[in-house]
């Protein structure tokens, strides 16, 4: 099936990934690949359009990110954004320069109506910038649709040439009217018909699984957080009782998480599915004692996670196909797709490593973001419930407890998150937070209780509000809750006495702690 995409070309911008989801909320598909790919590559995948993104690189300078000229030759529609806007004027025979007043921010600009990408946006209309340099001389063959006080030039076009150039941010909410620009280009523009959509990408894909597996065997991972339950839902309806779901409850869930994930997908739950629990809480802490370092955490769980799923494997019988809910942000975080540093390494991501004997992993996900995903479950008939349950990450509560991991120190942060979550629903806080739970420093302090002298941890609260996650701003709890929660944790959870609320924003922190 050819399914009709748009591709972003990444030099390193901080809005990659949300390029690609505003194109995908104009219901077309969009994917992300590094400045580096070949041009061929790029010719091969056939894509209506191309959107290279904003980079913090000053394109006039040795050794910055560029492009080919064949790029601007495919006979595709280019929309440069920012870095990407500079980039192609000066490949072009424009100049670019250091601007004499650099803007950051909310910025009015007037636009130009005549230029297709600005139908039905109103002449003043405000934009995120964020730029040092700018756009002094537009190339040969180029004309300006649109200016702010500072620059001339805040969106160029050659409609011969199908390019486009937007000193500005579309992509970012702040720029009220960025929507309607980029489905202007996807549309008006590119031609796109407009195909990717859930209902139909569920069904597509169950149908493409079934053919796949034919009478094979497949063998879910299942941790019982929205992305594996998606894709174990989903293998369900393709291929019926020759998924089995392995949820492996390494030790380092929620509180009481093992029994609902029992509940739900296990033999009594509304899925039926075939469901085997290992309990290998044991076997993680031996693995982990001593670790304090994040990576190695991060890699010794996923690899331990391998290694039960192929015991496991062996103990049903041949096992053809593992699946896991690996998602888009995934692969884009490793390294895999754009231009993004590793910032952490995603266990689920990057092939197989070479001890696990089963044929080939399926990710039947791999391509959506998280909103996508939820939308798919839902479409799948999944309870709102589980579709919308917060974030957990894959390594669980050890990234949560900085430092060693120990059977005692999860213990104190699983009582202390399970009353952090309580206080904060009956609060009513619970919709309008996008992330929260509590994690255990490595810290311990003196503290006096009982007058007795202690010295225990700290807790620290984490709550954040977020859209896309990629960027988060603490949320701002009433201080009575916080102190409940506080009074609670150091009332009912021994080894704690003191709690902290981190204020920190993603940048510069990220959500979680490891
Ligand atoms: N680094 C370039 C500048 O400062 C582009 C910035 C961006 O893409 N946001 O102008």
């Amino acid at each position: 099936m050819d399914r009709e995409k748009i591709i972003v070309i990444d030099f390193g911008g901080q809005y990659n990934q949300l390029v690609a989801r505003r194109v995908r909320e104009c219901n077309v598909y969009c994917e992300i690949y590094s400045y580096k790919t070949d041009i061929e590559t790029i010719r091969q995948m056939k894509p209506k359009g191309i959107i290279l993104t904003g980079g913090p690189n000053s394109c006039y300078e040795e050794g910055a990110p560029s492009a080919s000229l064949e790029l601007f030759k495919l006979g595709v529609p280019v929309l440069g954004l920012c870095y990407g806007a500079q980039l192609m004027m000066h490949l072009l025979g424009g100049h670019v320069c250091k601007a004499p007043v650099r803007e950051y921010g909310k910025i009015e600009i007037t636009v130009d109506h005549s230029s297709r990408l600005f139908s039905g946006v109103q002449d003043k209309t405000i934009c995120w910038m964020s730029h040092n340099d700018y756009i002094e001389n537009v190339a040969p063959g180029f004309r300006v649709i649109a200016y702010s006080d500072n620059c001339p030039a805040a969106a160029v076009e050659s409609v011969e040439q199908g390019l486009y150039a937007f000193q500005f941010h579309p992509e970012v909410l702040h720029t009220v009217e960025g929507r309607t620009m980029l489905h202007n280009f996807v549309y008006a523009v590119c031609g796109c018909a407009g195909d990717w959509k859930m209902d139909a990408f569920v069904e597509n894909t169950v149908k493409a699984l079934r053919e796949k597996v034919g009478d094979g065997k497949v063998l879910c991972a299942l941790s019982g957080g929205v992305d594996s339950s998606v894709a174990a839902v989903m293998l369900a309806k393709a291929v019926g009782d020759q998924l089995t779901c392995v949820f492996v409850d390494h030790g380092l869930l929620r509180k009481n998480e093992g029994d609902e994930v029992e509940e739900v997908f296990g033999p009594n739950g509304p899925y039926r599915l075939n469901f085997i629990r290992v309990n290998a809480q044991e076997r993680f802490y031996t693995k982990l004692k001593g670790v304090e370092e994040p990576e190695r955490k991060r890699k010794i769980i996923g690899e331990e996670f391998i290694r039960v799923f192929e015991e496991e494997a062996k103990k049903i019988g041949k096992v053809d196909f593992l699946v896991q809910g690996t998602i888009y942000p995934d692969v884009v975080e490793s390294g895999l797709g754009g231009e993004s540093a590793v910032i952490k390494s995603h266990h689920n991501v990057g092939g197989l490593p070479d001890y696990v004997d089963f044929k080939e992993i399926i990710e039947p996900l791999r391509d959506l973001f998280k909103d996508e995903v939820r939308k798919a479950g839902l479409e799948l008939g999944i309870p709102a419930k589980l579709v919308y349950r917060q974030p957990f990450p894959g390594p669980g509560l050890g990234i949560r407890i900085i430092g060693e991991v120990t059977a005692e120190k999860v213990r104190i942060v699983q009582d202390a998150d399970a009353i952090y979550r309580e206080e904060i629903a009956e609060a009513g806080l619970d919709k309008e937070i996008n992330q929260y739970f509590a994690a255990l420093t490595n810290m311990r302090s003196v503290g006096v209780m009982g007058d007795e002298r202690t010295y225990d941890y700290a807790v620290v609260l984490r709550a954040v509000r977020t859209i896309d996650f990629m960027t988060a701003e603490a949320a701002e709890i009433p201080y009575e809750v916080l102190t409940k929660v506080m009074n609670r944790i150091v009332n009912e959870v021994r080894g704690v006495n003191r709690v902290f609320y981190d204020i920190s924003s993603k940048p510069p922190g990220t959500i979680e702690f490891e």
